[in-house]
């Protein structure tokens, strides 16, 4: 079988974990596979790359970034295939830019367009291991760009899918995907299998065991995924596709996401045309906007209520405020003592009501309900920052998700 193992920053954080690592890889290819590694920079590298770029400039010029944050990775991958040859493991390191993955020119948060995949089938018939750096590609042009934060999970969901590879097992500080972030709920449960698609949502709503788009990703190629811990043999976690073998539970997961500002502006003079005046600059800067509110009232004004990441919140205020003076709007107030609950589930397609079961958990609580929004399998709400975590717990334990039942 060819096999593509990832392993994410707290696996590779020292040499001890990278031994580790090491013997894992070493095991997987005494057993007669194919391993591609994928590594992640040690534990806090990034963060720590991203403050020195910080500490110059506010507005860090994003190529230039990009070259600082890829050397994480690259320090990992070389580090792994020492370890591999000292123990007579045959394998060899390559950088994103020796294979090459090409990508867009996005830098900070480029996407995969292509994987080279002749290099490394040469290397895997010659009976090495390939270490391939996660989180980074290179342009046609020769720069270097990164993918986004987590963005490891995405390069080895790719290289799985363009090495047509049996299996891509991302191996991560958690022994799977929980029904909600074990560092909020004290016993969630551990999920045998979950759809692409509640992963997917989940991921997008702030579980970050694994980036978003690796989960469009190995959807899309149908790429056979697994999340496991790098610390123990357990069987963590399949993502896979929606089918009969699923339990039919209404809910898989909660998720709890603190990374999101609100924005609200009062009494917009009139009202068709109001959000794409507010939204336009928006999109124009490459802000994201998540949930929208709005409202149109009987005096012929318009309130509306977004939600954008907290990092945007500054450049939002000022376009929004500049479109909020041209239109004569009252006034524009910001909140980043916010939170966003997401309820994820398959069931919620045939199940009514769960909205309205949510709403009534919190109401018992006493927390109020900022901003709501639904899709087919999801409802989300923003409430205040300080009831959020009562508010996960309850809903949690409510849909009957605690593993102490
Ligand atoms: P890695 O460095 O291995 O990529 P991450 O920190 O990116 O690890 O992702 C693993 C973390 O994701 C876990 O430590 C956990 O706190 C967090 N997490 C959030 N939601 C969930 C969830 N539903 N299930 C499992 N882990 C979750
Ligand atoms: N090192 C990168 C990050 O910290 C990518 C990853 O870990 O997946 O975001
Ligand atoms: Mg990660």
């Amino acid at each position: 079988m060819l096999i593509v193992q990832k392993f994410g920053g707290t696996s590779v954080k020292n040499l001890e974990r990278i031994r580790s690592v090491a013997r894992r890889v070493a095991k997987t290819k005494e057993e007669g596979h194919r391993v591609v590694v994928v590594l992640s920079a040690p534990a806090g590298d990034t963060d720590a790359l991203l403050k020195l770029a910080a500490e110059i400039s506010d507005q860090p010029d994003p190529r230039e970034c990009d070259s600082l944050l890829a050397l994480g990775e690259q320090k990992s991958v070389a580090l792994l295939a020492l370890c591999l040859k000292a123990s007579g493991v045959a394998c060899i390191s390559l950088n994103a830019h020796q294979i090459p993955i090409l990508t867009d020119k996005e830098h900070g948060r480029a996407r995969i367009v292509s994987i080279g995949v002749e290099r490394i089938f040469k290397e895997l018939e010659a009976g090495q291991v390939v270490i391939v750096t996660g989180f980074q590609g290179i342009t046609e042009d020769g720069d270097v760009t990164t993918l986004g934060r987590g963005g490891s999970d995405t390069s080895a969901v790719a290289l799985a899918a363009a090495l047509k590879a049996s299996l891509c097992e991302i191996y991560t500080d958690v022994d799977g995907v929980y029904t909600a972030d074990p560092r909020v709920v004290a016993e969630p449960k551990l999920l045998k299998k979950i759809s692409y698609e509640e992963m997917m949502e989940l991921a997008d709503s702030g579980a970050k065991v694994l980036q978003t788009r690796s989960v469009e990703v190995a959807a899309r190629h149908r790429v056979p995924l697994t999340v496991r811990s790098s610390f123990n043999d357990n069987p963590g976690t399949e993502v896979v596709p929606e089918d009969a073998s699923l339990e039919k539970i209404l809910v898989a997961g909660v998720t709890l996401n603190t990374q999101e500002a609100k924005v609200a502006i009062r009494r917009i003079p009139g009202g068709a045309g109001v959000l794409t005046r507010f939204f336009a600059p928006l999109a124009e800067a490459g802000i994201n906007v998540d949930m929208i509110v709005e409202n149109l009232s009987e005096d012929g004004t318009t309130d509306l209520a977004f939600t954008v990441a907290k990092v945007d919140l500054r450049k939002t205020l000022a376009l929004s405020e500049a479109t909020a003076k041209r239109l004569n709007a009252v006034r524009v107030e910001a909140a980043s003592d916010i939170a966003k609950i997401s309820i994820v589930g398959l069931g919620m397609r045939t199940h009514a009501g769960v909205a309205h079961q949510i709403f009534q958990i919190l109401a018992d609580l006493n927390i109020t309900v900022q901003m709501v929004s639904t899709s087919e399998i999801k409802v989300s709400l923003v409430v205040a920052a300080e009831e959020a975590p009562e508010a996960v717990k309850a809903l949690h334990k409510a849909f009957r998700l605690d593993h102490a039942k």
